[in-house]
């Protein structure tokens, strides 16, 4: 393996022959700079990458480096493949990830073809060089909290205690989420190093290896309206089933724990991380069942709290599904986290809209962070997670800030950003992107697009349609991926990156590639029949050909 070390290029300095291009250069390295295993492209998620192997990555580096101001790059899963004269206003780079026929898109075949090389795992943000780190899932879980706040205790979670499970890679975020929230949260986690390293990086602030304490401190942090998590070492197959059996009734609970895998994911109850491993190799059935079995208590254990009237949702991680096939048939009377508090946003065209200083000057953001604060001063939801991440967050890689804005805001904002970029008032130009997981990013029937109320989950049209109106806005990249592959089904997602470089064309580039991204998600969910969409299209002046 190719023992390669890349940092994001920083500083005034063009490598490229325009800013369009040096940008989105730096976000390819960006990417890597932040990636869990960069020595094999590998940005998260396991196997989740940002270019199909090292050869890919040095051609891409130099087709940018090459590439005139108007044209364009094609990538075909993480590959390079050529460069066409298109336009001055055209995408720079477009791209599509492991896009598989209908009847072979299938784990078995997808597999096959990526040890063949020919395709490669996309995750959403890591083939479209769009990761920032963990602030994302930062800002995701905590807005989560906070919606799960405004629907059920008044908008804060101070005087609630959360129950959950897992403090992995994404479900380490949960603490933070909550106690920025005000709240209490007691985490079960199998794996002591896992809460440890939570604690050493600020993300939980007290470990407990014993049931009874760890309640006490819960207990009395909720009665006293204190913020605090605790990580308890434990298995939550048997935490949870104990908790409830001393009649004891968290205000909310979820998890994270990796349930939708049930192999090397789930660690069954009665293991150690050390005897999981050992069990894994010496008889993969054998672990296979167990953990299903420990789910399916872990998940009635869920279903006891909700009746008694927790509020409970699934976080993603596919437990519902492996629950039922471990004969829960009422799993799915609990909601996946989507419908219940992320979809309403989607209807008003917010979600996970995010930008990066491509200077790597941190005071670019801290100078965003003021205009947010200004232009946003009404909106709590808004000014709370600017002024929360400002004290919290930690930049990785290029600074960068996250925060969920609604159809028109994200426009308006990068409009006023190019215009800094413009006056030399930041020190170099800004990029504008979002998670795929947003109202018009993604079809995925286990998660974002489950249970629409016209039961259109599945249809990819949506995020397929995007990415073609993306590129007809003029944005600088636009990708369309599938994947997900495992258990959780296939998803098919679409990525947008948008230049702020100062000239009057960024201005138009970043005014209508905004407001179409999120202008075709909220049509999409007014087609779907969600009233908040078709009010929301309405009031932004959306031009909805209804069918209605
Ligand atoms: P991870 O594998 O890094 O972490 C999972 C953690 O759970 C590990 O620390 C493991 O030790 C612990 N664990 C496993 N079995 C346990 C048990 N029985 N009791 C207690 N702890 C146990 O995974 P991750 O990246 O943190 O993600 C967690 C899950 O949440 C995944 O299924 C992921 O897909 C899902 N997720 C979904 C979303 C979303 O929908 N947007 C967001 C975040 C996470």
């Amino acid at each position: 393996m190719t023992a390669r070390q890349i940092r994001a290029a920083r500083g005034s300095t063009l490598r490229c022959k325009g800013w369009r291009q040096e940008a989105i250069l730096r976000l390819l390295e960006n990417n890597i700079e932040n990636g869990e295993r960069p020595e094999e492209l590998i940005i998260y998620s396991a196997t989740a990458k940002a270019a199909r192997n090292w050869g890919c990555f040095d051609r891409i580096v130099s087709a940018l480096r090459d590439l005139e101001e108007d044209e364009t790059l094609v990538m075909q899963s993480g590959k390079p493949i050529g460069i066409f004269r298109t336009h001055r206003l055209a995408p720079r780079v477009i791209m599509a990830n492991a896009n598989l026929v209908g009847k072979w898109a299938t784990a078995d075949h997808f597999r096959e073809l990526e040890e063949k090389g020919l395709i490669m795992v996309p995750g959403y943000t890591a083939a479209a060089w769009q990761y920032i780190g963990t602030q994302g899932i930062l800002q995701g879980t905590y807005e989560t909290f906070a919606a799960a706040a405004r629907a059920s205790f008044g908008g804060t979670l101070a005087g609630h205690w959360v129950l959950t499970g897992g403090l992995g890679g994404m479900g380490g975020a949960q603490p933070l989420a909550v106690t920025m929230n005000g709240g209490t949260v007691l985490a079960v986690e199998v794996d002591e190093q896992r809460i440890r390293r939570r604690i050493a990086t600020g993300y939980c602030q007290r470990i407990s290896f014993d049931l009874e304490e760890a309640l006490t401190l819960c207990l009395e942090a909720k009665a006293a309206g204190q913020a605090l998590s605790v990580g308890l070492v434990g298995n939550t197959a048997q935490v949870l089933p104990e908790i409830a059996s001393r009649g004891l009734l968290p205000d909310i609970v979820t998890d994270q724990t990796s349930a939708h895998d049930t192999l090397y994911g789930y660690i069954p109850e009665g293991l150690s991380p050390a005897e999981a491993v050992s069990l894994r190799r010496a008889d993969p059935e054998t672990y296979k069942a167990r953990a299903l079995d420990s789910i399916a208590r872990h998940m009635r254990a869920l279903l006891t709290f909700q009746r008694r009237g927790a509020v409970a949702f699934e976080y993603g991680n596919n437990i519902r599904a492996m629950a039922k096939l471990r004969g829960v048939e009422d799993a799915f009377e609990v909601e996946g986290f989507i419908p219940k508090y992320i979809r309403p946003m989607f209807c008003e065209g917010r979600g996970p809209f995010r930008w990066i200083a491509v200077s790597g000057e941190t005071n670019d953001i801290a100078a965003i962070d003021e205009v947010v604060l200004r232009e946003f001063s009404g909106n709590r939801q808004v000014t709370d997670w600017i002024r929360t991440a400002h004290k919290h967050v930690v930049f990785q890689g290029l600074p960068a800030r996250i925060c969920w804005l609604a159809h028109g805001e994200r426009g308006h904002l990068a409009g006023l950003v190019n215009d800094l970029v413009r006056r030399g008032v930041l020190a170099g130009p800004v990029a504008f992107t979002r998670d795929h997981l947003d109202c018009g990013g993604v079809a995925r029937p286990y998660r974002e697009t489950e249970n629409l109320l016209d039961g259109s989950d599945a249809v990819a049209d949506w995020p397929i349609l995007n990415a073609l109106l993306n590129a007809s806005s003029m944005a600088d990249l636009v990708a369309v991926h599938s994947g997900g592959a495992g258990s959780a089904g296939y998803y098919v997602s679409a990525g947008v990156t948008v230049v702020a470089d100062g000239t009057e064309d960024s201005a138009m580039r970043l005014e209508r590639t905004l407001t179409s991204d999120t202008g075709l998600g909220i049509l999409r969910y007014a087609d779907a029949g969600y009233e908040a969409a078709r009010r929301t299209a309405k009031e932004k002046g959306i031009r909805e050909i209804s069918s209605v």
